[in-house]
Protein backbone atom coordinates (compact mmCIF):
# COMPACT_ATOMS: atom_id res chain seq x y z
CA UNK A 1 0.00 0.00 0.00
CA UNK A 2 3.14 2.06 -0.22
CA UNK A 3 1.32 3.85 -3.65
CA UNK A 4 -1.78 4.78 -1.65
CA UNK A 5 0.21 6.20 1.36
CA UNK A 6 2.40 8.13 -0.98
CA UNK A 7 -0.22 9.78 -2.78
CA UNK A 8 -2.12 10.87 0.75
CA UNK A 9 1.15 12.38 0.81
CA UNK A 10 0.66 14.52 -2.57
CA UNK A 11 -2.61 15.49 -1.88
CA UNK A 12 -2.01 17.31 1.52
CA UNK A 13 0.53 18.92 -0.05
CA UNK A 14 -1.54 20.02 -2.86
CA UNK A 15 -3.93 21.21 -0.52
CA UNK A 16 -2.11 23.38 1.51
CA UNK A 17 -0.39 24.53 -1.40
CA UNK A 18 -3.99 25.59 -2.76
CA UNK A 19 -5.23 27.16 0.12
CA UNK A 20 -1.79 28.98 1.49
CA UNK A 21 -1.60 30.12 -2.18
CA UNK A 22 -5.16 30.79 -3.37
CA UNK A 23 -7.14 30.87 0.06
CA UNK A 24 -10.44 30.63 -1.51
CA UNK A 25 -10.92 33.82 -0.01
CA UNK A 26 -14.63 34.98 -2.10
CA UNK A 27 -12.47 37.89 -3.01
CA UNK A 28 -13.92 39.99 -6.14
CA UNK A 29 -12.81 39.45 -10.15
CA UNK A 30 -9.17 41.05 -9.95
CA UNK A 31 -9.91 44.21 -11.89
CA UNK A 32 -9.15 44.84 -15.09
CA UNK A 33 -6.38 47.08 -14.67
CA UNK A 34 -4.41 44.48 -12.19
CA UNK A 35 -3.83 42.18 -15.79
CA UNK A 36 -0.33 41.83 -16.16
CA UNK A 37 0.35 39.89 -19.43
CA UNK A 38 4.33 39.48 -18.60
CA UNK A 39 3.82 38.59 -15.53
CA UNK A 40 1.17 36.04 -16.35
CA UNK A 41 3.95 34.67 -18.69
CA UNK A 42 6.58 34.24 -15.91
CA UNK A 43 4.42 32.53 -13.81
CA UNK A 44 3.98 29.89 -16.56
CA UNK A 45 6.96 29.37 -16.84
CA UNK A 46 7.91 29.22 -13.47
CA UNK A 47 5.45 25.97 -13.11
CA UNK A 48 7.98 23.95 -14.54
CA UNK A 49 6.75 20.73 -12.48
CA UNK A 50 3.44 20.03 -13.81
CA UNK A 51 2.68 18.20 -10.25
CA UNK A 52 3.29 21.43 -8.48
CA UNK A 53 -0.25 23.06 -9.60
CA UNK A 54 -3.41 23.27 -6.89
CA UNK A 55 -5.44 21.58 -9.88
CA UNK A 56 -4.41 19.84 -12.90
CA UNK A 57 -6.72 19.80 -16.33
CA UNK A 58 -6.69 16.50 -17.53
CA UNK A 59 -8.59 17.56 -20.73
CA UNK A 60 -10.22 14.87 -22.58
CA UNK A 61 -10.90 16.79 -26.04
CA UNK A 62 -9.27 13.63 -27.79
CA UNK A 63 -12.36 11.21 -25.66
CA UNK A 64 -15.10 12.41 -24.37
CA UNK A 65 -14.64 15.58 -27.26
CA UNK A 66 -14.30 13.29 -30.18
CA UNK A 67 -17.27 11.07 -28.42
CA UNK A 68 -19.82 14.35 -29.67
CA UNK A 69 -22.18 12.99 -32.59
CA UNK A 70 -20.48 13.10 -35.81
CA UNK A 71 -17.60 13.81 -34.75
CA UNK A 72 -14.02 12.16 -35.86
CA UNK A 73 -10.22 13.72 -35.62
CA UNK A 74 -7.55 12.57 -38.43
CA UNK A 75 -4.26 11.17 -36.57
CA UNK A 76 -2.83 14.16 -37.43
CA UNK A 77 -5.23 16.67 -35.87
CA UNK A 78 -4.47 14.39 -32.97
CA UNK A 79 -1.48 14.75 -32.71
CA UNK A 80 -1.43 18.33 -33.50
CA UNK A 81 -3.44 18.80 -30.88
CA UNK A 82 -1.82 17.03 -28.28
CA UNK A 83 1.36 19.64 -29.20
CA UNK A 84 -0.62 22.34 -28.69
CA UNK A 85 -2.32 21.58 -25.53
CA UNK A 86 1.14 20.67 -24.00
CA UNK A 87 2.89 23.77 -25.73
CA UNK A 88 0.36 26.18 -23.34
CA UNK A 89 0.92 24.10 -20.42
CA UNK A 90 -2.22 21.81 -20.16
CA UNK A 91 -1.34 18.88 -17.33
CA UNK A 92 -3.19 15.81 -18.87
CA UNK A 93 -4.39 14.65 -21.64
CA UNK A 94 -7.11 11.61 -22.03
CA UNK A 95 -5.30 11.02 -25.28
CA UNK A 96 -8.34 8.06 -26.56
CA UNK A 97 -9.44 4.67 -26.58
CA UNK A 98 -6.56 2.22 -27.19
CA UNK A 99 -9.18 -0.75 -27.18
CA UNK A 100 -10.68 0.79 -30.10
CA UNK A 101 -7.33 -0.10 -31.93
CA UNK A 102 -6.94 0.64 -36.09
CA UNK A 103 -6.70 4.63 -36.31
CA UNK A 104 -7.58 5.29 -32.70
CA UNK A 105 -4.57 3.25 -31.40
CA UNK A 106 -2.20 4.55 -34.33
CA UNK A 107 -3.12 8.14 -32.73
CA UNK A 108 -2.11 7.72 -29.76
CA UNK A 109 1.28 5.73 -29.97
CA UNK A 110 2.20 8.54 -31.85
CA UNK A 111 1.30 10.96 -29.28
CA UNK A 112 2.75 8.87 -26.97
CA UNK A 113 5.99 8.83 -29.15
CA UNK A 114 6.47 12.61 -29.11
CA UNK A 115 7.67 12.95 -25.79
CA UNK A 116 5.40 15.03 -24.11
CA UNK A 117 5.61 17.20 -21.02
CA UNK A 118 1.60 16.57 -20.62
CA UNK A 119 1.19 13.08 -18.79
CA UNK A 120 -1.20 10.57 -21.28
CA UNK A 121 -3.72 8.72 -20.29
CA UNK A 122 -5.78 6.40 -22.27
CA UNK A 123 -9.62 4.94 -21.28
CA UNK A 124 -10.20 1.37 -20.36
CA UNK A 125 -13.00 -0.45 -19.54
CA UNK A 126 -12.63 -3.06 -16.39
CA UNK A 127 -10.82 -5.88 -19.14
CA UNK A 128 -7.47 -7.05 -19.05
CA UNK A 129 -7.58 -7.06 -22.60
CA UNK A 130 -8.03 -2.99 -22.60
CA UNK A 131 -5.11 -2.35 -20.08
CA UNK A 132 -2.80 -4.61 -23.14
CA UNK A 133 -3.91 -2.39 -25.77
CA UNK A 134 -3.47 0.82 -23.72
CA UNK A 135 0.35 -0.84 -23.51
CA UNK A 136 0.90 -1.57 -26.87
CA UNK A 137 -0.04 2.56 -27.40
CA UNK A 138 2.99 3.10 -25.16
CA UNK A 139 0.85 4.60 -22.56
CA UNK A 140 2.17 4.67 -19.01
CA UNK A 141 -1.26 5.54 -17.65
CA UNK A 142 -4.74 4.02 -17.60
CA UNK A 143 -8.24 5.25 -16.80
CA UNK A 144 -10.47 2.49 -15.74
CA UNK A 145 -14.33 3.08 -15.87
CA UNK A 146 -17.03 0.75 -14.10
CA UNK A 147 -20.48 1.50 -13.80
CA UNK A 148 -21.98 2.47 -10.63
CA UNK A 149 -25.19 3.43 -10.94
CA UNK A 150 -28.59 0.92 -10.82
CA UNK A 151 -28.91 2.04 -14.09
CA UNK A 152 -25.95 1.79 -15.23
CA UNK A 153 -25.02 -1.52 -13.83
CA UNK A 154 -28.55 -3.32 -15.26
CA UNK A 155 -27.15 -2.33 -18.51
CA UNK A 156 -23.39 -3.34 -18.59
CA UNK A 157 -23.08 -5.78 -16.14
CA UNK A 158 -26.66 -7.42 -15.94
CA UNK A 159 -27.38 -5.80 -12.49
CA UNK A 160 -24.68 -7.85 -11.07
CA UNK A 161 -22.95 -5.53 -8.41
CA UNK A 162 -20.20 -7.64 -7.61
CA UNK A 163 -18.69 -7.92 -10.90
CA UNK A 164 -18.06 -3.90 -10.41
CA UNK A 165 -15.46 -4.92 -7.48
CA UNK A 166 -14.37 -8.03 -8.98
CA UNK A 167 -13.74 -6.70 -12.45
CA UNK A 168 -11.86 -3.60 -10.76
CA UNK A 169 -9.74 -5.56 -9.02
CA UNK A 170 -8.35 -7.68 -11.84
CA UNK A 171 -7.90 -5.07 -14.08
CA UNK A 172 -6.39 -2.94 -11.46
CA UNK A 173 -4.42 -5.47 -9.80
CA UNK A 174 -2.98 -6.31 -13.72
CA UNK A 175 -2.34 -3.04 -14.30
CA UNK A 176 -0.36 -2.20 -11.22
CA UNK A 177 1.97 -5.28 -11.85
CA UNK A 178 2.69 -3.60 -15.39
CA UNK A 179 3.73 -0.12 -13.63
CA UNK A 180 0.65 1.40 -14.82
CA UNK A 181 -0.46 4.94 -12.90
CA UNK A 182 -4.21 4.01 -12.25
CA UNK A 183 -6.92 6.29 -12.14
CA UNK A 184 -10.80 4.86 -11.62
CA UNK A 185 -13.84 6.41 -12.71
CA UNK A 186 -17.20 5.75 -11.40
CA UNK A 187 -19.38 5.96 -14.69
CA UNK A 188 -22.95 7.98 -13.59
CA UNK A 189 -21.45 8.86 -10.18
CA UNK A 190 -24.19 11.27 -9.37
CA UNK A 191 -26.80 9.08 -10.02
CA UNK A 192 -25.36 5.97 -8.06
CA UNK A 193 -26.56 5.26 -4.55
CA UNK A 194 -23.60 7.41 -2.08
CA UNK A 195 -22.95 4.32 -0.09
CA UNK A 196 -22.08 2.27 -2.98
CA UNK A 197 -20.45 5.19 -4.64
CA UNK A 198 -18.04 5.60 -2.01
CA UNK A 199 -17.69 1.56 -1.42
CA UNK A 200 -16.44 1.52 -5.25
CA UNK A 201 -14.00 4.31 -4.44
CA UNK A 202 -12.78 3.40 -1.56
CA UNK A 203 -12.23 -0.47 -3.05
CA UNK A 204 -10.32 0.98 -5.88
CA UNK A 205 -8.39 3.09 -3.32
CA UNK A 206 -7.74 -0.12 -1.64
CA UNK A 207 -6.70 -2.10 -4.75
CA UNK A 208 -4.40 0.68 -5.77
CA UNK A 209 -5.58 3.26 -7.67
CA UNK A 210 -4.09 6.66 -7.61
CA UNK A 211 -6.91 9.06 -8.54
CA UNK A 212 -11.05 8.46 -8.03
CA UNK A 213 -12.71 10.10 -11.26
CA UNK A 214 -16.73 11.40 -10.11
CA UNK A 215 -18.51 11.30 -13.24
CA UNK A 216 -21.87 13.55 -13.38
CA UNK A 217 -22.47 11.49 -17.00
CA UNK A 218 -26.05 12.71 -17.93
CA UNK A 219 -24.78 15.68 -16.65
CA UNK A 220 -28.31 16.21 -13.76
CA UNK A 221 -26.42 17.50 -11.06
CA UNK A 222 -26.60 21.44 -9.90
CA UNK A 223 -23.14 22.94 -8.02
CA UNK A 224 -24.65 22.34 -4.44
CA UNK A 225 -25.63 18.96 -4.73
CA UNK A 226 -22.49 18.60 -6.32
CA UNK A 227 -20.06 20.32 -3.61
CA UNK A 228 -21.64 18.07 -0.55
CA UNK A 229 -21.76 14.74 -3.07
CA UNK A 230 -17.60 15.89 -3.75
CA UNK A 231 -16.93 16.63 -0.35
CA UNK A 232 -18.05 13.51 1.13
CA UNK A 233 -15.91 11.24 -1.28
CA UNK A 234 -12.91 13.92 -0.80
CA UNK A 235 -13.09 13.21 3.18
CA UNK A 236 -13.41 9.20 3.11
CA UNK A 237 -10.62 8.95 0.71
CA UNK A 238 -6.89 9.54 0.38
CA UNK A 239 -6.38 9.87 -3.04
CA UNK A 240 -7.34 12.32 -5.63
CA UNK A 241 -10.65 12.95 -6.85
CA UNK A 242 -11.58 14.57 -10.52
CA UNK A 243 -14.43 16.13 -11.73
CA UNK A 244 -16.00 14.67 -14.86
CA UNK A 245 -19.25 17.14 -15.47
CA UNK A 246 -21.42 17.32 -18.40
CA UNK A 247 -23.78 20.10 -19.76
CA UNK A 248 -27.11 18.91 -20.24
CA UNK A 249 -28.47 21.87 -17.94
CA UNK A 250 -25.66 24.05 -18.62
CA UNK A 251 -23.62 23.47 -15.46
CA UNK A 252 -20.60 21.80 -16.66
CA UNK A 253 -18.08 24.57 -15.75
CA UNK A 254 -20.25 25.31 -12.62
CA UNK A 255 -20.61 22.18 -11.49
CA UNK A 256 -16.43 21.06 -12.16
CA UNK A 257 -15.49 24.27 -10.13
CA UNK A 258 -18.02 23.41 -7.28
CA UNK A 259 -16.30 20.20 -7.35
CA UNK A 260 -13.03 21.82 -6.88
CA UNK A 261 -14.39 23.88 -3.88
CA UNK A 262 -15.48 20.42 -2.57
CA UNK A 263 -11.48 19.65 -2.74
CA UNK A 264 -11.14 17.96 -6.36
CA UNK A 265 -8.00 18.25 -7.61
CA UNK A 266 -8.03 17.28 -10.64
CA UNK A 267 -10.60 18.28 -13.74
CA UNK A 268 -11.75 16.67 -17.20
CA UNK A 269 -12.41 19.69 -19.76
CA UNK A 270 -13.17 19.82 -23.30
CA UNK A 271 -12.06 23.06 -25.71
CA UNK A 272 -15.67 24.55 -26.62
CA UNK A 273 -17.04 22.01 -24.36
CA UNK A 274 -17.19 19.75 -27.44
CA UNK A 275 -18.38 16.14 -26.20
CA UNK A 276 -21.35 13.86 -25.50
CA UNK A 277 -25.03 15.27 -26.30
CA UNK A 278 -24.73 18.56 -24.21
CA UNK A 279 -21.08 18.40 -24.30
CA UNK A 280 -18.36 18.94 -21.13
CA UNK A 281 -16.80 21.55 -18.65
CA UNK A 282 -14.90 23.55 -21.13
CA UNK A 283 -10.77 24.16 -20.65
CA UNK A 284 -11.22 27.78 -21.23
CA UNK A 285 -14.55 28.56 -18.95
CA UNK A 286 -13.03 25.84 -15.94
CA UNK A 287 -9.29 27.60 -16.71
CA UNK A 288 -10.44 31.11 -15.98
CA UNK A 289 -13.29 30.30 -13.27
CA UNK A 290 -10.18 29.09 -11.64
CA UNK A 291 -7.71 32.24 -12.41
CA UNK A 292 -10.33 35.03 -12.26
CA UNK A 293 -13.12 33.60 -9.71
CA UNK A 294 -10.71 31.51 -7.51
CA UNK A 295 -7.96 33.34 -7.96
CA UNK A 296 -5.62 30.09 -8.99
CA UNK A 297 -3.06 30.68 -11.51
CA UNK A 298 -2.39 27.00 -12.93
CA UNK A 299 0.19 27.44 -15.13
CA UNK A 300 -1.42 27.49 -18.32
CA UNK A 301 -0.98 30.06 -21.07
CA UNK A 302 -4.69 31.37 -21.36
CA UNK A 303 -3.21 33.41 -24.15
CA UNK A 304 -3.59 31.07 -26.86
CA UNK A 305 -7.49 29.94 -26.43
CA UNK A 306 -9.04 31.82 -28.99
CA UNK A 307 -6.27 29.68 -31.04
CA UNK A 308 -6.74 26.52 -29.79
CA UNK A 309 -10.86 26.98 -30.01
CA UNK A 310 -10.22 27.67 -33.80
CA UNK A 311 -8.68 24.43 -34.22
CA UNK A 312 -11.06 22.59 -32.32
CA UNK A 313 -14.14 24.36 -34.62
CA UNK A 314 -11.69 23.66 -37.82
CA UNK A 315 -10.72 19.79 -36.91
CA UNK A 316 -14.47 19.06 -35.23
CA UNK A 317 -16.61 20.74 -37.80
CA UNK A 318 -18.64 22.25 -34.44
CA UNK A 319 -18.88 25.90 -34.72
CA UNK A 320 -19.15 27.50 -31.21
CA UNK A 321 -22.53 30.46 -31.03
CA UNK A 322 -21.01 33.58 -30.81
CA UNK A 323 -21.92 34.35 -27.38
CA UNK A 324 -19.76 31.16 -26.07
CA UNK A 325 -18.08 32.40 -22.99
CA UNK A 326 -14.15 33.03 -23.57
CA UNK A 327 -14.21 31.85 -26.83
CA UNK A 328 -17.25 32.85 -28.59
CA UNK A 329 -17.07 36.42 -31.07
CA UNK A 330 -19.34 38.77 -28.55
CA UNK A 331 -17.83 37.39 -25.49
CA UNK A 332 -15.93 40.79 -26.09
CA UNK A 333 -17.89 42.72 -28.09
CA UNK A 334 -20.09 45.96 -26.82
CA UNK A 335 -22.92 47.67 -29.16
CA UNK A 336 -25.31 49.14 -26.59
CA UNK A 337 -25.05 52.77 -25.91
CA UNK A 338 -24.88 52.25 -21.96
CA UNK A 339 -22.23 49.68 -22.15
CA UNK A 340 -20.40 51.34 -25.39
CA UNK A 341 -20.10 54.59 -23.03
CA UNK A 342 -18.79 52.50 -20.05
CA UNK A 343 -16.44 50.54 -21.98
CA UNK A 344 -15.26 53.39 -23.62
CA UNK A 345 -14.26 55.15 -20.18
CA UNK A 346 -13.53 52.14 -18.33
CA UNK A 347 -13.70 48.56 -19.86
CA UNK A 348 -13.87 46.82 -16.52
CA UNK A 349 -17.13 48.55 -16.37
CA UNK A 350 -18.21 45.61 -18.50
CA UNK A 351 -15.38 43.45 -19.34
CA UNK A 352 -14.84 40.59 -16.28
CA UNK A 353 -11.53 40.38 -17.73
CA UNK A 354 -9.11 41.92 -20.10
CA UNK A 355 -9.84 40.51 -23.55
CA UNK A 356 -5.90 40.24 -24.46
CA UNK A 357 -5.96 37.24 -21.40
CA UNK A 358 -7.32 34.84 -23.30
CA UNK A 359 -6.03 36.21 -26.74
CA UNK A 360 -8.73 38.11 -28.02
CA UNK A 361 -9.56 41.75 -28.90
CA UNK A 362 -12.12 44.23 -27.76
CA UNK A 363 -14.82 44.90 -30.36
CA UNK A 364 -17.29 47.98 -30.42
CA UNK A 365 -19.79 47.15 -32.75
CA UNK A 366 -22.02 50.44 -34.99
CA UNK A 367 -25.86 48.88 -34.69
CA UNK A 368 -29.29 49.42 -33.37
CA UNK A 369 -28.57 49.94 -29.96
CA UNK A 370 -25.87 51.68 -30.15
CA UNK A 371 -25.77 55.32 -28.57
CA UNK A 372 -23.97 58.97 -29.02
CA UNK A 373 -21.07 58.10 -27.06
CA UNK A 374 -20.33 55.06 -28.89
CA UNK A 375 -21.05 56.68 -32.77
CA UNK A 376 -18.94 59.34 -31.98
CA UNK A 377 -16.06 57.97 -30.62
CA UNK A 378 -16.27 55.91 -33.91
CA UNK A 379 -16.09 59.18 -35.77
CA UNK A 380 -13.33 60.48 -34.27
CA UNK A 381 -10.98 57.84 -35.53
CA UNK A 382 -12.07 59.25 -39.18
CA UNK A 383 -11.64 62.73 -37.86
CA UNK A 384 -15.61 63.95 -38.41
CA UNK A 385 -17.22 65.72 -35.65
CA UNK A 386 -21.05 66.25 -36.27
CA UNK A 387 -23.52 68.54 -34.20
CA UNK A 388 -25.89 66.97 -31.75
CA UNK A 389 -28.50 67.49 -34.05
CA UNK A 390 -26.75 65.50 -36.90
CA UNK A 391 -25.59 62.49 -34.61
CA UNK A 392 -29.03 62.48 -33.32
CA UNK A 393 -30.05 61.86 -37.25
CA UNK A 394 -27.37 59.47 -37.85
CA UNK A 395 -28.08 57.57 -35.15
CA UNK A 396 -31.83 56.96 -36.74
CA UNK A 397 -30.47 56.10 -39.66
CA UNK A 398 -28.09 53.18 -38.03
CA UNK A 399 -30.96 52.12 -36.24
CA UNK A 400 -32.91 51.62 -39.46
CA UNK A 401 -30.31 50.08 -41.46
CA UNK A 402 -29.02 47.68 -38.62
CA UNK A 403 -32.93 46.51 -38.31
CA UNK A 404 -33.31 45.77 -42.07
CA UNK A 405 -29.90 44.24 -42.44
CA UNK A 406 -30.55 42.20 -38.96
CA UNK A 407 -27.08 43.20 -38.04
CA UNK A 408 -24.48 45.54 -37.14
CA UNK A 409 -22.66 48.07 -39.48
CA UNK A 410 -19.46 48.27 -41.07
CA UNK A 411 -17.14 51.17 -40.80
CA UNK A 412 -18.10 51.82 -44.38
CA UNK A 413 -21.80 51.19 -43.56
CA UNK A 414 -21.92 53.71 -41.10
CA UNK A 415 -19.33 56.46 -43.30
CA UNK A 416 -22.02 56.02 -45.92
CA UNK A 417 -24.97 57.21 -43.91
CA UNK A 418 -23.13 60.90 -43.37
CA UNK A 419 -24.35 63.41 -45.66
CA UNK A 420 -21.65 64.68 -48.43
CA UNK A 421 -19.00 62.16 -47.25
ZN1 LIG B 1 -18.27 12.02 -20.31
Amino acid sequence: MAIGHQKAEDKGQIRNHELSACGFTDKPHNALGSYDLANDKEQIRNTKDKTMSPIQINDTTLRDGEQSAGVAFTVAEKVIFASLMDSIGVHELEVGIPAMGSIEAEAITEISNLGLQTLLTGWNRAVRSDIDASLACGLERVHISVPVSEIQIAVKFQGNCERVFKQLRDTISYALDRGLYISVGGEDSSRADDKFLLDVALAAQDYGASRFRFCDTVGILDPLTTYSKVQELVSKLTIPVEMHTHNDFGMATANALAGVRAGATSVNTTVNGLGERAGNAALEEVVMGLKRIYGMNIGIDTTRFKEISEFIVEASGCDIPPWKAIVGDNAFAHESGIHGHGVLQNPATYEPFSPEEVGRERRLVIGKHSGKHLVTSFLDKYGIALSLEETRSLIDAVRDLSVELKRGLTPDELLNLIPNH
